[in-house]
């Protein structure tokens, strides 16, 4: 085998370390050899770099369990995993209504899940924060352990956020647009913190836990108060050059069309999201309305014609986007997840075949399009999943650093 040469540099040294690391991740548990073979790193420069890893405590040996007539040919291999007690990692979701947490191990193993209720949708940025060191209290507390015990904070946030800059341009959640949020949110807890886009953050957990594993190249799209999209590209997320890319529910379906809760018109959020069809729902009916969304469903059920036309409508502007989506990237996978599988006006047969007479026509077969539904826990996994990535990308930084 060819040895991948790893100079003495600082940089390299780094990444062959982060590399064997997510080779061990990825595969759960894995011998040394099988890690050289899959990175193209020599084994004796594999066994150099595991020995460094277990001796932090990032990663550990164990023997697997052999079938029996397996063992007999000797002994059993050494494999490598992830120790799930050297980080306790926590992921938060921000929603319309609540906050959702999630505690996991640096294995990935879940902990402790809490949902908080929030009083209010929109808030100022210094209650927000206050909210969310709230909900992690709660769920260290319900784990039996102090706050100070987490080594990184994932928070999946609704809006246009700048990941790297940990930056919210625009959020629902926040009464002011432009807010350095990772900043504000440092001033409550010395632990790294990682913000993104909710959307993405799903797509992270699809890609790690649901339907998007082993697949490289896959667009999630979440329906929930707005409509969301997470695009993953050769197995990463793409966030577009200043964070914002992928705002599926800010794509224009409607020339100076409805009002969109970003401020701009005639977006599809405007006509699909939650608050589009109680507000059409209720200007229909002359200001006497539906509460929420469960009993214009209702409505719709029993027959009533002016309901059932709203999710009609917003049916075939979601079938229009989505085409769209589909001319843009021709995607192998289109996965809708969310946890309003219930209303299921926008995941019928009827709007997927909508879908598909928009695509552009060859002879090949329309992308697949599946449908999962799942609770905001799982969002929350999401944000603690790219947690568990940029504290093990912090750990390694800083033992690189301790060597030069
Ligand atoms: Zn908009």
């Amino acid at each position: 085998m060819k040895e991948n040469r790893l100079s003495h540099s600082g940089e390299q040294r780094e990444s062959g370390k982060q590399q064997v690391i997510d080779t061990i991740r990825a595969a759960g548990s894995i011998a040394r050899i099988d890690i050289s073979t899959a990175t193209r790193v020599s084994p004796a420069t594999v066994t150099a770099i595991t020995a460094e890893l277990i001796d932090v405590g990032l990663i550990e040996e164990i023997i697997p369990d052999v079938p029996r007539q397996d063992a007999k040919r000797g002994r059993p291999r050494v494999a490598l995993k992830i120790r799930g007690n050297a980080h306790r990692i926590a992921g938060i979701k921000v929603s319309h209504r609540v906050i959702s947490v999630v505690l996991l191990d640096f294995e990935g193993n879940d902990i402790v899940g809490h949902e908080m209720p929030l009083q209010q949708a929109c808030m100022s940025v210094s209650l927000l924060c206050t909210e969310i060191m709230n909900a992690l209290a709660q769920a260290c507390g319900k784990g039996g352990f102090d706050v100070s015990t987490i080594s990184g904070i994932g928070v999946g946030l609704a809006g246009l956020v700048d990941a790297k800059r940990n930056f919210v341009y625009w959020s629902s959640s926040l009464d002011e647009r432009n807010v350095d949020f990772g900043a504000h949110l440092a001033q409550h807890t010395p632990c790294p913190i990682f913000i993104d886009n909710d959307a993405n953050l799903v797509a992270k957990a699809e890609h790690l836990f649901g339907k998007g594993q082993n697949v490289s190249d896959f667009v999630v799209i979440t329906i929930e108060h707005g409509v969301g999209m997470g695009i993953v590209i050769n197995n990463e997320i793409y966030r577009g050059s200043r964070g914002c890319g992928a705002e599926f529910g800010h794509t224009k379906v409607q020339l100076e069309g409805a009002l969109c809760q970003c401020g701009q018109r005639g977006c599809l959020e405007a006509y699909v999201g939650d608050y589009a069809l109680l507000r059409e729902a209720n200007i229909t009916n002359g200001g006497v309305g539906h509460r929420d969304l469960g009993q214009l469903v209702e409505a719709a059920q029993s027959g009533d014609q002016m309901a059932c036309s709203i999710f009609d409508r917003a049916g075939r502007m979601f079938a229009m986007g989505l085409a769209n989506v589909v001319n843009v990237f021709d995607p192998k996978l289109i996965i809708l997840s969310g946890a309003r599988l219930s209303f299921d006006y926008l995941y019928s047969e009827q709007v997927i075949q909508e879908m598909q007479r928009w695509v552009v026509q060859v002879d090949a077969p329309s992308p697949e399009v599946l449908v999962h539904s799942w609770g905001d826990l799982m969002w929350a996994k999401g944000a603690a999943a790219y947690a568990i990535e940029e504290v093990s990308a912090l750990a390694i930084r800083e033992l690189a650093s301790s060597e030069k």
